[in-house]
């Protein structure tokens, strides 16, 4: 199925200036082309217009002739002609009786181009676009998993960028189950929901070993390198080493980023498995707000969360959910710890090790997590 996802473009100076070039020979392209096409039409009806592949081998002379076509993320030029191929079989379609392809001005058409390049998501708010290089957006969280089909790039006459994308997905909605859930977020567990199942937080404790040994290694080593670089430097040798001929530390480097890597790429797949099941089996998905939460003041807290890798959970959710036809719901999490589920009486701030509790008023007896995980369902409730 094929899906749009919008994102805003943040171009520095240069790249506006690059932006306004690309923009500007789309149309040029299309103008060049179009002028040629009805070059040929007047001088001789009956010839067959040219297709979309002749017009591809024409822009290698007009790059060769025109310089500044060479700043244009070239798939975009193929998709003009694409474009114009289209605008022209439409002109001579009976059935479709379109106009004959007009001339575009820059008052006349829309600032952007289209592309279908290679994009690469850098970071949660970069992405890697041919020509432009890294370019700052809105989050690229939507993105993940998707395949890209093209891109359009386009100034807005409110003076926005924004890029639009065509993205293959890869399921379908996913059959509806009647079922809602609220999810605590935790330390021990990942995630506790309201009907009691818990998700082990990933146990990346091996590999994160591994890697910390080895970074240690690498410190250690590099910093010998640097030392005796520097000896040799004093002594004015005849031959200073530098720290480039010393390979064991940049070995050691490159260990410990595997042993990173590895322990990244298994996390995430773990996390793929959970929130793939919670959209299977859920409908409704309910889960707390953790930035209001404030959990940086607990720094031990703040860790452990972010080892729970909690950003990506909530990510995955959020596009799974869109994709798969389920709904994400987030609560503020003020008072789900606090308040008894059952009743509702608020018995305050319980210390973290109390993993288990009585009401005072209703004598129901909890357990710490999945009294908030009913709490956040119920806020759910309320607020969606
Ligand atoms: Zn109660």
């Amino acid at each position: 199925m094929l899906a749009g996802i919008k994102l805003r473009l943040y171009p520095n100076k240069k790249q506006q200036g690059q932006l306004f070039q690309m923009f500007g020979n789309d149309r040029f392209i299309w103008n060049q082309m179009l002028a040629m096409m009805n070059e040929r039409y007047k001088n001789n009806h009956h010839l067959p217009f040219l297709g979309k592949y002749k017009l591809d081998i024409l822009l290698k002379p007009l790059k060769h002739q025109y310089s500044f076509l060479k700043n244009s993320d070239s798939s975009s030029l193929q998709i003009v002609n694409a474009n114009l191929n289209q605008a022209w079989k439409n002109f001579f379609d009976k059935s479709i009786r379109a106009r004959k392809p007009k001339f575009h001005s820059r008052k006349s058409t829309k600032n952007s181009y289209t592309g279908k390049s290679t994009v690469r998501v850098i970071g949660r708010r970069y992405l890697k676009l041919p020509k432009l290089g890294y370019i700052k957006t809105s989050k690229t969280g939507l993105l993940k998993d998707a395949k890209i089909k093209r891109y359009t790039v386009s100034l807005e006459p409110t003076g926005k960028y924004y890029i639009s994308f065509q993205v293959e997905v890869e399921k379908k909605e996913l059959p509806k189950t009647n079922k809602e859930v609220g999810i605590d977020i935790g330390l021990a567990d990942l995630a506790i929901l309201s009907n009691g199942i818990k998700y082990d937080t990933f146990d990346g404790s091996y590999f994160d070993k591994k890697a910390t040994e080895w970074q240690k290694k690498f410190s250690r080593r590099r910093h010998l390198a640097q030392r005796l670089v520097l000896q040799d430097k004093n002594k004015k040798v005849l031959n200073p080493r530098n720290l480039e001929s010393f390979s064991n530390w940049q070995k050691a480097k490159i260990v410990k980023a595997r042993y990173q890597n590895k322990v990244k790429n298994q996390r995430k797949d773990y996390l793929h498995k959970v929130t793939t099941e919670l959209v299977k089996n859920y409908d409704v998905i309910a889960i707390e707000d953790l930035k209001a939460k404030n959990l940086q003041k607990n720094h031990h807290l703040a860790k452990s969360i972010s080892n729970a890798s909690w950003r990506m959970f909530r990510m995955m959710l959020e596009y799974k959910c869109e994709w798969y036809g389920k709904k994400l719901i987030i609560v503020n999490p003020k008072n789900t710890s606090r308040i008894c589920s059952n009743c509702g009486f608020n018995s305050g701030e319980k210390p973290l090790n109390i993993r288990e509790w009585t009401c005072q008023k209703c004598k129901v007896h909890h357990d710490r997590d999945i009294n908030a995980a009913v709490n956040i369902l119920n806020k759910a409730k309320l607020t969606g």
